[in-house]
């Protein structure tokens, strides 16, 4: 497996950054997951648009487009698989202990691994911690992960694939690597980036072409939606069939199989050439 580094593809197993790199000792790096069909990136524009809008809320340098594009043709080109999710990181880089920032310049790695389709409809939980939809990282796509990791494990030993958040203020927000979506007669809502959530790539098509209305929803409209659905560059569209302890038999419903199959029919409109 082949990934990029300074500037060049280099074996995977003897690729090696800084251990003083800040992404590692600080969180302080960016990153994207860009979803790719037989070797082409979805949406790569929109994700590099992103992490430049990411860089500039940590203040890193501005990452070059051109050198970022080239180097996902390459690990692309390098390591052909038919469904791939790319791995774009760029952190502040290397620099001494105590050190603001990395004083050699930012580092950037675009590596490469296989995925597949996930299933038409999962389980989901809440969790009780909050999104701070007011902080200096909200809706910025951070290294800085943990707290969706540790979300995200308390999901899995629930049987569950995602955790949900609600921010300070009592609303729905996002899950750990997903945005949400709730059916209430028949109309699609979906919280706006006020909230606190990430501008999913996924929840912007999503809008674009359902139609859905960002609004404003109490993290308790979870018990009584009709539909609650899932967006993300890896799940795509995905039913929910439960949320805690409430179940949504038959999921996907009717309106989520409407946006799951638009999203299919369009879903090759933004693959990179
Ligand atoms: N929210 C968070 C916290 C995420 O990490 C992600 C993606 O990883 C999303 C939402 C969905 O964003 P996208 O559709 O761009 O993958």
């Amino acid at each position: 497996m082949k990934i990029w580094l300074d500037g060049g593809l280099q074996d995977m197993e003897s690729a090696r950054v800084s251990v003083f790199d800040h992404g590692l000792t600080v969180g302080d790096g960016i990153f994207e997951t860009v979803k790719a069909v037989d070797g082409r990136p979805f949406a790569l524009t929109r994700h590099l648009d992103r992490l430049t809008r990411s860089a500039r809320g940590l203040g890193l340098p501005d990452p070059d487009h051109d050198e970022v594009r080239r180097a996902c043709a390459a690990v692309l080109e390098a390591n052909p698989m038919p469904l791939g999710r790319l791995r774009i990181t760029y952190t502040g880089g290397h620099g001494p202990l105590g050190s603001d920032r990395g004083e050699h310049g930012p580092t950037l790695v675009v590596a490469l691994g296989a995925t597949t389709r996930r299933p038409d409809s999962t389980a989901v939980i809440t969790v009780p911690w909050t999104r701070n939809e007011r902080g200096a990282l909200t809706g910025l796509k951070t290294t800085s992960y943990a707290e969706n990791v540790v979300a995200l494990a308390r999901a899995r030993e629930q049987g569950a694939s995602e955790a949900l958040f609600g921010n300070t203020v009592g609303q729905l927000c996002e899950g750990t690597g997903s945005n949400v979506f709730v059916v209430l007669d028949g109309e699609i809502h979906t919280p706006p980036l006020a909230s606190g959530c990430l501008a999913g790539i996924t929840r912007a098509l999503a809008i674009e072409w359902t139609g859905a209305e960002e609004t404003d929803l109490p993290l308790d409209v979870l018990e009584r939606a009709d539909e609650v659905f899932l967006t993300s560059t890896l799940r795509d569209v995905q039913a929910v069939h439960r949320v805690d302890d409430r179940g949504l038999p038959g999921a996907p419903g009717p309106v989520t199989a409407k946006a799951m199959r638009i999203f299919e029919d369009r879903s090759g409109d933004d693959l990179d050439p």
